[in-house]
């Protein structure tokens, strides 16, 4: 097992970087070239056609069948002529990922042979069989049926041979099974409401439209070191491992020079997005040791969300062309950094304002004051709601460990948002004003041009931050479906947004100026939701106690956070703006609680095995070595040197404690996974895993991490954290 060990690394090391074959072209001339984008559209589709098309698109109109028709018609001809053979439905099911069932574009054509076949009706709906993916008890087996629906807002791309038709998913009797539904719901509701405040301020906003800018983190580790453990192949991230004695502490790798390996992976995937309109832009090093980022321009949310999804696939396929696995899990590494996904939110019209940009005139302003104080009230009141829709089994790692912020939602404005709002509520005095970017004169360098120093702090430590022309909600796990949150977060601010509208118009019906009535609203709203606003360090143990005095929803267990979905008041506003049902609400708390606990299931089996089957017969082994030794020393020096045999002695007695604890505590965790899992509630049993078989595992994983430290590093069965988390 040792020389294997060995061999992979070394392999691992002597690898060169892989050339990739970089197109002479620009990214502009190859930007979306298997995207079926407008200028695709334009060129396959007669011009009644596209006219039609892009009139439902923008106007959120549906297709009729005839439309549909001949849209199939030139889709077609256009996905052969860039080499597709096949066309998928590709939708989000509750799973982690996407779904996609491949169909051929051949039918018969009567006399022996196939002709190519793709109509409206193939393009706009199919029927998966429903069944086999999560539902909560949605769906009952005998009636299976579930129906995926195109959704024209987002492009039809090709990937490998196949023409992929983004869609909806939902069952027979049209609850969602997916995470499109409802994040089309909750923007088409955010648009809506914020369409209407808009036109206070300008009567010819016909739309809002959310946007979304995710900053995806990653791990990058060696394909043949990944393949030796077990653990990062079943559950994404390592089961056991000791500290390396150098990880980040020198704070060496964050936008530290990037390895040309991994560079070379960078460029291809970069080329590879390119090709599918994903717009990659900036790329660098993350804060932990083999740890990076990629982030695209921002784009509207659902596309920007399509995209996400796109690429976490198209990750991993291109790091494996490069003898990269990826790791997308929020916590690979115990003691080191995890990855988050930030994603930038924010609002803007179809005129082309931008909802929280403070702007040049008082009426901008004010604007911008009110967008802002309704995110505020609306993050404040629906904070545990919030916290829910990033919460997962994998998230629960990271939030409140190394540089991630707590289980705990505030709200960072930074210094000069925030005396503005502190004068707008502590006076009457009615007027706003926000200077613009600074400039910064660098003493005794003067050939540095001058600096524009931006009007927002920056504040790492939250996980809800206002950055100067967006928010930041960094609370988001790296391999999460960003529409959880995106479909929450819109919601609840649609949500506000209504309301908000409604007491300003009642202000106005009994008489008030429109501009007073809208300041007196904001005024109001900034007041009664201070208690969300914090711009310290979340990361401190202040502020856990902070929080909970101000009945901050401080609720650390996931299974019991998910609660926050099927509160009355989050029913009720789900129901209000037309996002989900109660039962589609209840059914997707199920599944939740059903992944839960069968991804620590599969952690737990995976860990006993790693436990029973690799760590101790080499620990068995390595402590019967050194019992030869002892018995050799004794029989070379007889009793004359019994201190050298009573520290061998020592040695051996503290490894078989640590055996002793690791079976023991197996067969603990055994019997506490037989008891959860009999309980006939989902959520009764994924909190046994949280509260029970969490800690198990957690006690098992301290006496192997203590056995690597002392155990013979030939024999250790598995590649250690020095070794996965420096690529050379
Ligand atoms: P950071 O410095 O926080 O790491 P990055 O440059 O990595 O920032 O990513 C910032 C992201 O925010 C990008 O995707 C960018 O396009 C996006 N972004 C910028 N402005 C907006 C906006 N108004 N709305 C939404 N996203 C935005
Ligand atoms: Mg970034």
């Amino acid at each position: 097992m040792s020389t294997l060990r060995f061999k992979v690394v070394e392999e691992a090391y002597g690898r060169k970087a892989v050339a990739v074959d970089i197109p002479k072209d620009r990214p502009s001339d190859y930007f979306g070239m298997y995207v079926f984008n407008r200028t695709q559209m334009y060129r396959y589709l007669d011009h009644k056609t596209y006219d039609a098309l892009v009139d439902a698109i923008d106007n959120k109109k549906s297709l009729s069948r005839e439309l549909a028709n001949n849209v199939a018609k030139g889709m077609k001809v256009w996905a052969m002529d860039n080499g597709a053979r096949h066309y998928s439905h590709w939708f989000h099911p509750l799973t982690d990922g996407t779904a996609e069932k491949h169909d051929g574009f051949i039918e018969h054509d009567g006399k022996g042979g196939v002709i190519e076949e793709f109509d409206g009706k193939l393009l706009v709906q199919q029927e998966p069989d429903a069944s086999s993916f999560p539902n909560g008890g949605i769906r009952n087996t005998f009636e299976a049926r579930g129906y995926s629906a195109w959704d024209i807002s987002s492009p039809a791309f090709i990937i490998d041979h196949t023409l992929c038709i983004p869609t909806i998913f939902i069952a027979y009797t049209g609850e969602s099974l997916d995470y499109k539904t409802p994040l089309l719901r909750a923007l088409n509701a955010v648009d809506k409401a914020g369409t209407a405040v808009a036109q206070f301020f300008d009567e010819n906003v016909k739309h809002v439209i959310s946007y979304l800018g995710w900053e995806q983190e990653y791990f990058l580790v060696d394909k043949a070191l990944y393949a030796a453990r077990p653990d990062l192949v079943m559950t994404g991230r390592t089961l056991m491992g000791h500290e390396s004695a150098k990880n980040q502490q020198l704070e060496d790798h964050y936008f530290g020079s990037i390895p040309s390996r991994v560079e070379a992976f960078m460029l291809d995937l970069e080329i590879e997005c390119h090709k599918l309109g994903i717009p990659a832009k900036t790329r660098h090093n993350e804060v932990a040791p083999n740890q990076f980022e990629l982030a695209p321009i921002f784009e509207e949310t659902n596309l920007a969300n399509d995209h996400n999804l796109l690429l976490m696939s198209l990750i991993a396929e291109v790091a494996n062309k490069h003898n990269f696995q990826v790791l997308l899990h929020e916590k690979p590494f115990a003691g080191v950094n995890g990855s988050g996904k930030h994603n930038n939110w924010s609002l803007g019209t179809d005129t082309g304002a931008m909802l929280f940009s403070p702007g040049k005139t008082p009426k901008d302003n004010l604007q911008f004051m009110t967008f802002l104080a309704n995110v505020m009230a609306a993050v404040n009141k629906h904070n545990g709601l919030l916290k829910a829709s990033i919460s997962s089994a994998t998230n629960e790692h990271r939030l409140g460990a190394n540089e991630a912020p707590p289980a705990i939602i505030s709200m960072f404005l930074g210094r000069q948002v925030s005396e503005v709002i502190e004068k707008l509520i502590s006076t009457d005095d009615d007027t706003i004003n926000f200077a613009s970017k600074e400039g910064l004169k660098l003493k005794n360098v003067t050939q540095i041009p001058e600096l524009l120093v931006d009007n927002t702090d920056r504040n790492r430590t939250s996980p809800f931050a206002f950055t100067g022309n967006r928010f930041e909600f960094r609370a988001i796990g790296s391999s999460a479906n960003c529409a959880s949150a995106m479909i929450a977060l819109n919601a609840v601010v649609a949500d506000q947004l209504f309301s908000f509208k409604a007491n300003v118009d009642a202000k106005i019906a009994a008489g008030e100026i429109k501009e007073k009535a809208i300041i007196e609203e904001v005024r109001k709203l900034f007041i009664e939701n201070q208690q969300i606003h914090f711009d310290g360090n979340g990361y401190s143990d202040e502020w856990k106690e902070e929080a909970a005095r101000r009945g901050l929803d401080c609720e650390a267990s996931v299974p019991k956070i998910f609660d926050a979905y099927t509160t009355p008041e989050s029913i009720d506003l789900f129901k209000r703006i037309g996002v989900f049902t109660e039962v589609e609400l209840v059914a997707r708390n199920e599944v939740k609680w059903e992944i839960y606990a069968k991804k620590l299931q599969i952690e737990s089996r995976v860990l006993g095995d790693l436990a029973m089957n690799h760590v101790i017969p080499v620990a068995t082994r390595y402590q019967s070595l050194l019992l030869d030794n002892v018995m050799k020393i004794k029989e070379i020096f007889g009793s004359d040197d019994d201190q050298m045999a009573e520290q061998e002695k020592e040695t051996i007695r503290r490894i078989a404690s640590h055996m002793v604890a690791i079976k023991e505590g197996v067969i603990k965790m055994v019997n506490d996974r037989k008891s959860a899992n009999v309980l006939e509630s989902e959520r009764e049993k994924a909190i046994a895993y949280h509260d029970i078989i969490k800690p198990d595992m957690d006690n098992i994983r301290y006496h192997i991490d203590k056995l690597e430290l002392m155990v013979d590093n030939e024999m250790w069965p598995l590649p250690k954290y020095r070794e996965l988390l420096f690529i050379r």
